[in-house]
Formats: structure tokens, C-alpha cells, sequence
């Protein structure tokens, strides 16, 4: 059995579906395919619960009209057959008339995943009916009845493993089937997500579960570039990855997968495959537990970084400070990225600053505390990278005229991380790919 994951842009335009139903009956092997909603969409359906949040209902109102639209040629373009058309036309009716409905009753957290979960609910079933038309034989399996996340949002493979093998079991005979990424259920039994492009992390997670050969990503580019594609022009794509690489590389905002995608492929052995639709025989990525080679393998940038430092010369070495730091970013649930320490001050870095002002409330106590908003975090990631000789030098040289903030180096054997501000951060990108790649 294999995993086969395609995303927005692979389902969106007609002529991509029939691309993607050619890809997934090319060999005989079982797969799953999960599908994103089609390019687009998720962010129409941001901005729709948005409007609705504010109140705008007029605005929400003809968001949802145009997004109909769009998917009323969408069919069109779509099917040939009188009899599914009818079906898809009815699909959209439901999907559409809940969105209309839903402009009526007030609004909520839940709400507001309801309507994000339409996208991948809406591509999957007309991809259904595409594939039906097509006479190709399938399953629909819906994500909601077996991808499930707890209390803590974690999903957990176990469980989706059971609820998956007894989906499967009702459906002896068929060997493709099809289901949402991005989409799940929560602890309450609401309708939640993985968050956005969260559905790499569905396939992975499925592939797991299914202890899959391959999990593959169908995406728009032939695989995991050396830099960001979005910001240098001269960028390549890597063939191979380890999964603490790749891991990483996601992680620090490779967008190419979600940041925790990797380690359900890591943890169940399942290898990753990074494959572009439109360039269906380019080599891609492949990422596994061989790294390949040694050295500087790509650099990665996230953005929306917060620095924090706290600064007491009384307590910095005394044992149990840390500790206590820690276990304030622990108890609102907030994840470090970078840590750096010095005798008299203790920076760490975090990308979630919702519980910000409660957190500087009970470091307050500790020493001067003092904040740095919208800061980028550049990760230069590799096999064995910190014993690679130069990479280093090479490094600061390229950058010499960038103002760091912080470095964290040592920490894994496969990253050295900076933060800068993010007005540096195309620059440093630039920099970076001259000084380590030559390019
Ligand atoms: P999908 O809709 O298929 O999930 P995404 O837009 O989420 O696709 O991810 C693919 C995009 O990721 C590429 O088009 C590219 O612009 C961007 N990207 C950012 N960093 C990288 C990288 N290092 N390698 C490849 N693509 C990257
Ligand atoms: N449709 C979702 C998003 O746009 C999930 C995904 O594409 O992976 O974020
Ligand atoms: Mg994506």
C-alpha cells in the first residue's frame, strides 16, 4: 500500500484532476490518495470566516457567491456526462447551502472549522465523481471518521490505525482509495484541523498508520530546493534527505511540508518522496533514514519570530533558573525554537506569541526582560553539518554585513540557526546561496 498526496495545485484546474487520475492508475500497487482542496480555496474560506467573525455578513456573503462560481465552472470544465454533472451539482448545493446557512447563526471556533473544512470535503467528492465518470473504481474514505486528534491536538497513530484498517476492511475489493487531507476530528468530536497545509501531515500520518512503502508528495516543484524557490532565483532541487534533515528543514519553514509532517515517516520508517505533478518524471526528493552525502544541504526561513531575553545577574547561575524559566513557557504551552545563554542573560526564541503577555508577566519577577517582535529564524541544515570543515567561515563571511541576533550551533549535528530581523531575511537568504552553494 501506498500513500499518494496531492496538493492545491495539483487538483486545481480540471485538466490537473485528469493529470493526477493518470499518476494514480499508473501501477497496480493499493494507495491511498489524499487530497488538498483546490488551490485557492482555504484562503477563500479564511477570509469567509473572517467576514463572518467581524460580523460582515454582506462581505461573507459574496465571498461564498464567488467562490460558488468558481466551482460551478469548475464542473463544467470538469465532466462530461449529463449524470455527473447532476451529482456534482448537487454536491455543491450541500456544501454551498451550508455556508449560506451558517451566514445565519452566530459565530464560533467550531463554526469557523466547519467552514475551513469544506475545501478538502468539496475536492475530494468531485474528484469522486471525476474518477467514477472515468470508469476508474475507487473508495471514498472520509478523513472525519478516523483521523481524530486529542485533548493536546496531537494525533494519535494508534487509534488512527484502527479506525483506518476498519474503513479499509469495508471496502474489500478496491485498490485506490481516496480521502481528505488537512481535516479531522477533535477531542470534543468537532470537526478541527491540522493547520494550514496541514495535509502533508495527513498522508504522513496515514502512511504510518498503514505502515505504507512509500509516502508520496505530489506538489508543484520537483522536490525540496537547496534555498527558498520564492525568494533566490537560482535554487536546485536535493535528491536526498535524511528524515532529521528534512524534519528540520520543515520545521524552520521549508513550505514545501508541513512542520511536523516528517515525524510520523521518521518514527514508523516510512520513506517520503517529494514529487512535482506537472513534471511527473523529474527525480524529486527522497527522504529517508540515509542522508546521502555529507555538508551544507539547504537553508530554510521562518518568519513571525519572537526573541526574548531575560537578564538577571543574581540568578542566571544559580541551579533551578533555568528550570523556572522553562516551566513558564511550559505551562502556556509554548514551544522554544532557539536557545542561547551567557553568564548575566538567557534568550530564547518562540513563533507562538499568543500567551506573550502573560508569559512576560511571570518572567517579570526573574530579571529585565525585554522583547523583539517580527524576527526570522535562517537555518542552514545538512548531514553532519557543525563537523563539516568551513561551513563555519563560509558562513559568516557570506554574511558579514547582517546583524544577528542569535546563533545556535551544536544543539543537533544537522543545523546551525540565526535570527535576524526580518528585513534582512531576503538578503541573508541571497548571501547565504553565494557563499555556501556558489550560486
Ligand atoms: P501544495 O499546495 O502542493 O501543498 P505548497 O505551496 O504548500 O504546495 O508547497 C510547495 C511550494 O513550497 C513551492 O511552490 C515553493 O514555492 C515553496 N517552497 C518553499 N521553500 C521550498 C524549498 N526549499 N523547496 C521547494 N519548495 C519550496
Ligand atoms: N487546504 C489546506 C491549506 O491550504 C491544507 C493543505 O493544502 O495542505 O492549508
Ligand atoms: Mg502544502
Amino acid at each position: 500500500m501506498k500513500i499518494m498526496k496531492f496538493g492545491g495545485t495539483s487538483v486545481g484546474k480540471p485538466e490537473r484532476m485528469h493529470q493526477v487520475s493518470q499518476l494514480i492508475t499508473a501501477d497496480e500497487e493499493s494507495k491511498i490518495v489524499v487530497l488538498s482542496a483546490l488551490s485557492g480555496t482555504t484562503n477563500s474560506l479564511v477570509e469567509i470566516s473572517h467576514a463572518m467573525s467581524q460580523s460582515s455578513k454582506s462581505e461573507a456573503k459574496q465571498l461564498i457567491e464567488k467562490l460558488e462560481a468558481h466551482y460551478q465552472q469548475f464542473i463544467k470544465d470538469l465532466l462530461k456526462k449529463e449524470s455527473s454533472l447532476e451529482a456534482a451539482g448537487k454536491i455543491l448545493q450541500e456544501h454551498f447551502e451550508f455556508l449560506y446557512i451558517i451566514l445565519k447563526i452566530s459565530f464560533s471556533e467550531a463554526l469557523n472549522k466547519d467552514i475551513l473544512a469544506q475545501g478538502e470535503l468539496l475536492s475530494t467528492k468531485l474528484f469522486s465523481i471525476y474518477l467514477t465518470e472515468a470508469g476508474i473504481d475507487h473508495a471514498l474514505l472520509p478523513a472525519l471518521e478516523f483521523m481524530t486528534i486529542d485533548s493536546y491536538d496531537e494525533p494519535q497513530v494508534g487509534t488512527i490505525k484502527v479506525k483506518l484498517a476498519q474503513l479499509i476492511k469495508q471496502h474489500g475489493d478496491k485498490k485506490i482509495f481516496i480521502t481528505q487531507g488537512y481535516i479531522c476530528r477533535n477531542a470534543r468530536g468537532e470537526v478541527d484541523n491540522l493547520k494550514r497545509g496541514g495535509s502533508d501531515y495527513s498522508a504522513s500520518l496515514i502512511g504510518a498508520a498503514v505502515n505504507a512503502s512509500v509516502c508520496e508528495i505530489w506538489t508543484d516543484i520537483d522536490g525540496m530546493h537547496n534555498n527558498d524557490p520564492r525568494v533566490v532565483s537560482k535554487t536546485f532541487a536535493i535528491e536526498q534527505l535524511s528524515f532529521e534533515e528534512a524534519a528540520e528543514l520543515a520545521y524552520f519553514g521549508a513550505k514545501i511540508l508541513h512542520p511536523a509532517s516528517i515525524w510520523p515517516a521518521q518514527y514508523y520508517n516510512v520513506p517520503v518522496k517529494l514529487l512535482n505533478t506537472m513534471q511527473p518524471e523529474a527525480k524529486g526528493t527522497t527522504i529517508s533514514a540515509e542522508a546521502g552525502s555529507v555538508g551544507v544541504k539547504a537553508i530554510a526561513a521562518k518568519d513571525g519570530i519572537t526573541a526574548i531575553r531575560v537578564k538577571s545577574s543574581r540568578m542566571l547561575l544559580a541551579y533551578g533558573f533555568l528550570r523556572k524559566v522553562f516551566e513558564v513557557f511550559e505551562k502556556y504551552r509554548t514551544s522554544i525554537d532557539m536557545i542561547t545563554t551567557s553568564e548575566v542573560a538567557v534568550s530564547v526564541t518562540i513563533d507562538n506569541d499568543v500567551n506573550l503577555p502573560d508569559i512576560i508577566k511571570e518572567l517579570e519577577p526573574f530579571g529585565t526582560i525585554e522583547v523583539d517582535t517580527n524576527h526570522t529564524i535562517v537555518s542552514i541544515v545538512g548531514n553532519e553539518i557543525a563537523e563539516t570543515k568551513d561551513v563555519m567561515k563560509k558562513l559568516f563571511d557570506a554574511i558579514e554585513p547582517i546583524p544577528v541576533r542569535m546563533v545556535s550551533y551544536g544543539g543537533s549535528r544537522h543545523n546551525v540557526s540565526l535570527l535576524i530581523t526580518r528585513k534582512y531575511k531576503e538578503e541573508t537568504l541571497q548571501l547565504l546561496n553565494a557563499g555556501l552553494f556558489g550560486l
